[in-house]
């Protein structure tokens, strides 16, 4: 392609999304400029230098982005700043890094998946249970590699694909042959302007563009789902999975008397849920989205059963640390939101002691007010503002205490704690007060379990 020809592409934001767009785009023969407001992270430089690529970072030269053709915003920029408000307002082309890579993806298939809770499992899980049978597969998205780059760099037949809503926002033609959508909580609200409307939107455009010959899989038992499923227009088969014994569907998933059924071309996969390696309800439901998928992308119900029993899970989420003096240590750190501590409670068999607490994002504790009140013991808080947690908990549970850290915490529900009960780590709250992330905070938790 000649110079003059050479259609330029602008990468907004070089994080591995942004990354894997530009070196997509290279190879591709796009005339491919990086720009990132902040620092880029040592790797991405000479990722891009060895690429031959161009970027700028600490800011933005206006006159190197409004020539673009195609401008790829990462997910993480919000529409607000005033480089996309200059962007939208030339007019110009934008679009998200998976819908960049789709259009290059050529006959390979999607599994895309999608939800407020559970999409890392089900990511994870699905991959599992293709790659366990022999499919040539890789796992994008928000874990691993970015979807372009994958497409760049080793292109597959299957991609399984965990997406955020934000990265639903800018796709024009992307459709996967396999949507799931696991469920809609409220969350990231600040990005929508507080509209719950705006977010549920954003979730319902992975069927946006399906056809008759795809799939949509998603939650019966999801109110918000099934409010909004008659206003939108769906074009795929949609396949449901539920736990109400009332809807056992011809097709689809459902649980009954401790069996997990997937129903697919009149087929029956049946299996008790004590087989699955990945404990609780909301595993249940993630084990039924993954496996209706690995049923429809042509694997046998023989092949998904034994692959069901040898899925390890993801570290924390639910993750056991170890028992000490009879005391079970568990790492759900990953929990940063109520609905998740729900689920990890209602999975509990034991008296717990639940520590809980970070950064609030206005958690509404009466949605688990009833499974403290039945299950838990007392609750530990561990973080540098405690009110919210004991404005909720302080009239129902007799010991609520406060510790700043995650070995004062572990130690305070230890010495509380008789053999038989279980200490739960799963705080509800984003971790950003007392440590790097949710991974920093489960890894000083599991530390400190440790060194009990
Ligand atoms: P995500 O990638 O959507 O953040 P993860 O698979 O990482 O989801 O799980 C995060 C947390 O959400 C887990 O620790 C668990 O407590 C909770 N969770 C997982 N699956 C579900 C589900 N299907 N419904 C509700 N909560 C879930």
């Amino acid at each position: 392609m000649s110079k003059q020809e050479q259609k330029r592409l602008v990468v907004l934001g070089a994080g591995e999304s942004g990354v894997g767009a530009a070196l997509l785009g290279k190879q591709q023969g796009w005339d491919v400029f990086v720009t990132d407001g902040g620092t880029l992270k040592d790797i991405y430089k000479t990722t891009l230098t060895e690429a031959g690529i161009v970027y700028e970072e600490g800011g933005h030269t206006m006159e190197s982005i409004l020539n673009a053709d195609c401008v790829v915003k990462s997910p993480g920029i919000s529409e607000k700043v005033p480089v996309m408000k200059s962007i939208r307002g030339a007019g110009i082309e934008v679009c998200s890094e998976i819908e960049f890579g789709y259009r290059y993806k050529g006959d390979s298939k999607i599994i895309a998946i999608t939800g407020s809770n559970g999409k890392s499992t089900t990511t994870k899980l699905t991959y599992h249970l293709l790659k366990d049978a022999g499919y040539d597969v890789a796992m994008v998205g928000n874990i691993g590699y970015s979807f372009a780059r994958q497409v760049a760099e080793k292109p597959c037949e299957w991609y399984v694909m965990e997406i955020s809503s934000f990265q639903l926002d800018d796709i024009h033609y992307f459709h996967p042959d396999i949507a799931v959508l696991l469920n809609i909580t409220p969350d990231h609200l600040d990005r929508y302007d507080y509209k719950f409307e705006n977010y549920v939107r954003s979730k319902f455009r992975i069927v946006e563009n399906q056809t008759h010959a795809d799939f949509f899989i998603t939650n019966y038992d999801d109110k918000v789902i099934m409010d909004h499923l008659t206003n939108h227009s769906i074009n795929s088969q949609t396949i449901f999975f539920t736990m109400s014994d009332q809807q056992q569907p011809g097709e689809g998933g459902f649980v009954n008397d401790e069996n997990m059924h997937i129903r697919v071309d009149n087929e029956d996969l049946n299996m008790s849920i004590h087989d699955l390696t990945i404990k609780g309800r909301h595993n249940q439901y993630n084990s039924m989205a993954a496996g209706i998928s690995a049923r429809i992308a042509g694997i046998r119900k023989e092949k998904i059963r034994e692959s069901f029993s040898t899925f390890e899970g993801l570290e924390h989420r639910l993750e056991f640390v170890a028992t000490v003096r009879g005391v079970d240590f568990i790492n759900d750190s990953k929990a940063t939101n109520v609905n998740s501590v729900w689920f990890a409670l209602e999975s509990m068999k034991q008296p717990t002691i639940l520590i809980l607490g970070g950064q609030d994002k206005g958690n509404d504790y009466n949605e688990i007010m009833d499974l403290v009140k039945e299950k838990v013991k007392a609750i530990v808080c561990m973080g540098i503002d405690n009110k919210p947690i004991h404005d909720a908990f302080d009239s129902a549970i007799e010991d609520v205490i406060d510790t700043a850290s995650a070995k004062d915490a572990v130690r305070a529900a230890y010495a509380m704690a008789e053999k038989g009960d279980a200490v739960l780590l799963s705080p509800a709250c984003a971790s950003f007060d007392l440590f790097k992330n949710y991974e920093d905070r489960g890894r000083q938790f599991k530390d400190a379990v440790h060194e009990l």
